[in-house]
């Protein structure tokens, strides 16, 4: 517990993010990532001095608008190596990009999801209001998606394997191509949650195999109230709309309505223009540091951080210890709360709670955990000061 954190990585951009004061470590960015000044600024000029409606203004300030929103759905497309822009629904975040593709996709016969034990409520409930029957997937004993046990419980009544492909809590990263081929094998669908993943790994959907693939963009660095769902364009040609409104038709007429072809058929409604700007901006500034930078860095800080919880002697660690820059404890005799509360009064702010992961905590057999979650603004010093935090969790309850 003692022993200090002796690692060095070679991310430097905290002076980027104005709302990380000097002396706090901010280690929820699993609930959410705070934004650089870039970020800050495509939001703050997309208000105050570009704004105006998109695709329907004939003046010049809407088609310049409408220009910058499809450049952000083509920049959203090569970051996620979708093979074309049509291929990407802006949502309001992964959950509505979930929702969206378990009332829309047609069912074909085959009325069976499989998820896994793992996932978020954001990928588990969707299903269940859409009418699928739910297989649940179990886990390893390291805390990855067991894909042994999906091989089996994928069946041809399975229409569609929905996973995480980083997890949440566990931080655990799915083997993607793996799922896509058993998924594929059974002629089902292979939709990747990468809500945790889309700010820690390159992602390449082309090479994943995926067929759907759903993110949030304020995981991302970019604003709340955007997201984007990946879908191979035959598949979202063969959805019906799930929303009506304006901007989703091609010809409304009392007697029946014809309907744009996608992505616009899934966007009713006058979108999140700024928001689509300020995930183009934040797609700018990850790429420009490079995920696999972003990656190293966090695993770095992730093994570290789990060394030293590890030498506490005190904590049970949770998920793998090749976690992408999630890690999920328990302090002996200590609620997590407790535990994020003192963290909190040190300065150190956690997640402590079910992480919207209540099936995940009942195959662990605790009510929550608490969680440090890392991303390229974090350093050696926000592992000191949770170790240090720790310490004063001792202090108090002994
Ligand atoms: N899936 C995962 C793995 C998540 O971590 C989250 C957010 N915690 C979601 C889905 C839902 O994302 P949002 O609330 O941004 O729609």
């Amino acid at each position: 517990m003692n022993a200090p954190v002796t690692f060095s990585t070679a991310l430097s951009v905290r002076d980027q993010f104005p709302a990380i004061p000097a002396g706090w470590h901010y280690l929820d960015t699993a609930a959410t990532a705070q934004k650089p000044q870039a970020v800050i600024d495509a939001i703050t000029n997309g208000y105050a001095r570009d704004y105006a409606t998109v695709h329907r203004g004939v003046y010049q300030r809407s088609s310049d608008m409408t220009l910058a929103y499809e450049a952000a759905r083509a920049a959203t497309a090569r970051f996620l190596g979708a093979a074309s822009a049509d291929e990407i629904v802006f949502t309001k975040g992964a959950t509505e990009a979930i929702n969206l593709v378990a009332y829309a996709l047609p069912k074909d016969g085959r009325d069976r999801v499989l998820l896994s034990a793992l996932e978020h409520h954001s990928n588990i409930v969707p299903w269940q209001l859409a009418g699928y029957a739910i297989d649940v997937c179990p886990l390893t004993a390291d805390g990855r998606i067991d894909l042994d046990a999906a091989e089996k419980l994928v069946t041809d009544r399975t229409r569609i394997v929905s996973f995480a492909h980083v997890s949440n809590v566990l931080g655990s990263v799915l083997d993607a191509r793996h799922a896509a081929a058993i998924a594929h094998g059974k002629g089902a669908l292979l939709l990747l949650d990468g809500c945790q993943a889309a700010p820690r790994l390159a992602v390449d959907v082309a090479s994943l195999d995926c067929d759907f693939y759903a993110l949030s963009g304020h995981k991302l660095y970019g604003p709340t109230g955007i997201g984007a769902l990946y879908g191979r364009a035959a598949l979202l040609e063969s959805m019906a709309p799930w929303q009506g409104g304006g901007s989703m038709i091609d010809r409304v007429t009392f007697e029946g309505t014809t309907y744009a072809p996608p992505p616009g058929r899934f966007e009713a409604g006058t979108p999140h223009i700024v928001g689509a700007l300020g995930l183009h901006a934040a797609i700018d500034w990850v790429e420009g540091i490079g995920l696999p930078a972003i990656h190293a860095h966090e695993s770095a800080l992730t093994r570290a951080a789990r060394e030293a919880l590890r030498r506490t002697n005190a904590v049970r660690l949770f998920g793998p210890d090749d976690s992408a820059g999630i890690v999920s404890f328990a302090y002996e005799g200590v609620h997590p709360h407790d535990v994020a509360t003192i963290l909190d009064d040190a300065g150190v702010a956690i997640r402590a709670g079910h992480h919207c992961a209540q099936p995940l905590m009942d195959v662990l057999g605790v009510p929550a955990t608490a969680r440090a979650s890392f991303a390229a603004y974090c350093g050696a010093d926000d592992v000191e000061a949770l170790v240090d935090g720790l310490k004063r969790v001792k202090r108090i309850f002994g």
